[in-house]
């Protein structure tokens, strides 16, 4: 076991929260380590396609932004996180801005779209690569900074006060930053299922968090993903963004009928579909898994080579053409909607222990909207950066 030094913040996980935890960390002059299980590219993060949600739009505003939550969480969101949350929406942006993250433009503005349960345009969009292209700008802050990156170490073991074993390291730290993602990954699993998560995303540190006591909430509320890729086979676990639904396809069942809003909350949309397949009006996929259509083909040309150019092309790679001939979808388990407690500076119910970003509980309640999870690893990741240095 090597011993890694005394550092004043440790974080704990590379995805976007970490990223944007660890350079606010060190920017207000901490002594900064992150540890990741695997690659510090390996993350749900980097995978993130359809967008980041921030209120630009001329009938928008925060406070717009946080009552669409409030309803698309049944009215369990913590409003004291979403309102912190909505209101740095903006800033966040441009601090993404500013590290090199170049959203997509239409018409002098940013190109928007609306989101499931959104009642404005509000999603800002790279293409549909953003996770790919926020993770990357915030890694290369990341890299040419002092922040020392232990890869390949997985937090198993942390002792208050805190010592960290990370695979071979011991690390000493003043405050911990958890930034180490859902279990969508684990519980697909286990119930044998799709998911559309990375591998990493097992959860063993949130059971390390509630095994030193920190108090957590709704971590039984898992969400699917409406649309995962049902067919070809190569498209099965992969999520169909959901800015496929905000440029126009629908969801069709087996008499090409629409049976619900497309553009819902999304355990609502998952549940319809859900309870279609049940009522005998769904689809089977050649390999005999269930399916309802999504009709993509009312998606206009421009707004698909704008924003679906990577769903276009790992589509046609598999033979189908979205734009020609609809495609087969079912929901995919996607996204812990709940996780640590945290109050606005991301501190958990443990002194000195923060968290940020999937792993913690409260600004989504028990249903996310597609679009805010980028966004609360960037404006809780920052604040938990912060609040950890200045501990
Ligand atoms: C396919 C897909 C598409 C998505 N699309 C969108 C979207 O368009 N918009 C949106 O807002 N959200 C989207 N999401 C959700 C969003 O991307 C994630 O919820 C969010 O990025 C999670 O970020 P994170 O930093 O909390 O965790 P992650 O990005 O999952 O990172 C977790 C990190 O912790 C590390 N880790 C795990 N366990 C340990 C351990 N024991 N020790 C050390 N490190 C550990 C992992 O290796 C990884 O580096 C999508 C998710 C997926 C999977």
């Amino acid at each position: 076991m090597a011993e890694n030094g005394h550092f004043d913040v440790l974080v704990i996980g590379s995805g976007a929260s970490g990223l944007a935890a660890a350079v606010s960390a060190e920017r207000a002059g901490a002594r900064v380590a992150l540890a990741a299980k695997g690659a510090i590219q390996s993350c749900n993060s980097a995978k993130a396609q359809g967008g980041i949600q921030a209120a630009f739009s001329e009938d928008d505003s925060p406070e717009q932004h946080a009552q669409d939550i409030w309803k698309s969480s049944h009215e369990t969101a913590n409003m004291e996180l979403v309102e912190i949350l909505t209101s740095e929406a903006p800033s966040a942006i441009h601090w993404l801005e500013e590290l090199g993250v170049t959203f997509t433009r239409e018409n002098g503005g940013y190109r928007l779209a609306r989101c499931g349960g959104a009642t404005r345009k509000r999603l800002l969009q790279v293409g549909d690569r953003t996770g790919h292209a926020i993770t990357k700008a915030l890694r290369d802050v990341v890299e040419s900074s002092s922040v020392t990156v232990f890869p390949n170490s997985p937090l198993h073991e942390l002792e208050p006060s805190w010592r960290a074993r990370c695979g071979e390291h011991t690390i000493d730290a003043d405050t911990v930053v958890l930034a180490a993602g859902g279990r969508c990954y684990r519980e697909a699993e286990e119930r044998g299922e799709l998911t559309t998560n990375h591998p990493g995303a097992t959860g063993e540190v949130t059971q390390i968090a509630l095994d030193l006591g920190a108090e957590a909430r709704d971590l039984d509320a898992l969400q699917y993903h409406p649309n995962g890729g049902a067919w070809p086979e190569t498209m099965q676990g992969y999520s169909i963004p959901e800015t496929t639904r905000a440029y126009g396809a629908v969801l069709l069942n087996a008499d090409g009928e629409e049976f619900t809003d497309s553009l819902g909350p999304r355990d609502v949309v998952s549940q319809a579909i859900f309870d279609e397949v049940e009522k005998g009006k769904g689809v089977e996929t050649p390999d005999r898994r269930p399916a309802v259509y999504l009709d993509t083909t009312r998606i206009s040309a421009h707004d698909a080579e704008l924003s679906l150019p990577y769903m276009l092309r790992r589509y046609r790679a598999g033979g189908i053409d979205p734009l020609a001939e609809t495609i087969l979808t079912y929901p995919v388990l996607h996204y812990q909607n709940g996780g640590l407690v945290i109050d606005e500076d991301a501190h958990t119910t443990l002194e000195g222990v923060y968290a940020c970003g999937e792993i913690a509980g409260g600004t989504h309640g028990r249903n996310r909207m597609m679009g805010n999870s980028l966004l609360e690893c960037v404006v809780f990741g920052r604040r938990a950066g912060r609040a950890a240095a200045r501990n």
